[in-house]
């Protein structure tokens, strides 16, 4: 990346800047290429579009990257690589669907699974002298835990060990994995990344060329490749992706702050209130805390559905990373009853804080 800051890369990287050319790389609907040429197939070989994206995330985290159809897709790839016998640590809680293949694939013997607490660093750092894949997410969902990064990335393992970190909660713009020793950095870019709850993507990011190689054949081989369409709307939301964070960060900060002193609320979970159990973690290494926090009403599940029910402004809908703020309870989700039952993950959007204060102020209301 040349000498700008992610701020200047996010808007200016991905272009062609060939005169004639327009400005924003075309959402290019192909297939096939006539040969003989480097590019033959998309679901091989991508497209001009993807090509764009992948130039655009890469530079954010200082490696390569590879775009995929969903985050989903781009776990599958990493885990999918894991011989039969293989030995993985993974987050107490990570996201539901990687804790889908993980469990499988303990079920089905190809591996066997050590389960951290997240905030347990000398558990990690143990892990990699024993593990084939440590797999961190951080800030974890939806408890927001923080990792200690720069730590466990950058300790001693054994040789083969793989570190990789999910920081879809962080974005790019938070923290940066790769630098701190990770050997794969995963985001679901239908997230912060995209911004705009209008697509699936994801996206693998390394610095080793082996590894590399490896993804991109396994992408083909899943036939995991992103769309044109999707990857002409990622970067088209990551233009704004530093604005929109900083923004939805300060919001969160905010309501945060707020609904600690709300007397309908019997704890708030954000890695940027000093009464988190890994804020002072998040502290020494984060550049934001996130727009990603979750608040435990008082009373029952019940109630907490009730005040999803009630906002008006906030949207009740699953998933995050929008502009358009949204809430669920997690623990209604299958897999997820471990999940403290009044518990509601909020994804703070890009409103003014007033008008989403007013709203979650509503919707706290006794009935
Ligand atoms: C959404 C999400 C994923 C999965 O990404 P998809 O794009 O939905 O497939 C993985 N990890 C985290 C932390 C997520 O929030």
């Amino acid at each position: 990346m040349p000498d700008w800051t992610p701020a200047t890369w996010l808007i200016a990287a991905g272009r062609s800047r060939v005169a004639g050319d327009p400005l924003n790389v075309a959402p290019v609907f192909a297939s096939n290429f006539y040969l003989p040429a480097d590019r033959l197939y998309s679901r091989t070989d991508g497209t001009p579009t993807s090509d764009a994206l992948e130039e655009l995330l890469g530079g954010l985290e200082h490696g390569r990257a590879l775009a995929f159809a969903s985050g989903m897709a781009a776990v599958a790839v990493v885990f999918g690589r894991l011989p039969v016998g293989s030995r993985i640590a993974v987050p107490t809680d990570p996201y539901h669907g990687v804790a889908g293949i993980v469990d499988e694939g303990e079920a089905h013997g190809r591996w066997t699974v050590d389960r951290l607490d997240q905030a347990d660093t000398p558990a990690w750092l143990d892990a990699l002298r024993t593990c084939d894949l440590v797999w961190l997410e951080s800030p974890e969902n939806p408890m927001m835990t923080v990792a200690d990064l720069p730590t466990i990335c950058g300790a001693p393992r054994r040789d083969g060990t793989l570190v990789a970190v999910d920081s879809t909660f962080a974005t790019p713009l938070n923290q940066q994995p790769l630098d701190y020793g990770a050997d794969i950095v995963m985001h679901s870019a239908t997230k912060f990344i995209g911004g705009h709850s209008d697509l699936l993507g994801g996206v693998l990011i390394t610095r080793d060329d082996e590894l590399y190689d490896e993804f991109h054949r396994r992408r083909l081989l899943y036939g995991a490749t992103i769309g044109a369409m999707e990857a002409f709307l990622t970067i088209r939301g990551a233009r704004t992706l530093a604005l929109r964070l900083e923004r939805a960060q300060q919001n969160a900060l905010e309501l945060a702050q707020r609904l600690d002193a709300h007397p309908g609320i019997a704890r708030v979970l954000y890695p940027g209130l000093p009464s988190h159990g890994t804020h002072d973690v998040a502290r020494a290494f984060m550049t934001g805390f996130g727009a990603m926090l979750s608040f435990e009403t008082t009373g029952t599940g019940e109630r907490a559905s009730e005040v999803c029910a009630r906002a008006e402004l906030i949207n009740h809908a699953t998933s995050l990373g929008g502009v358009e703020s949204t809430m669920e309870r997690r623990a209604v989700i299958a897999g997820q009853e471990r999940i403290p039952p009044t518990l509601i993950r909020l994804s703070v959007g890009c409103e003014d804080v007033e008008d989403l204060w007013a709203d979650l102020d509503q919707a706290l209301r006794p009935s």
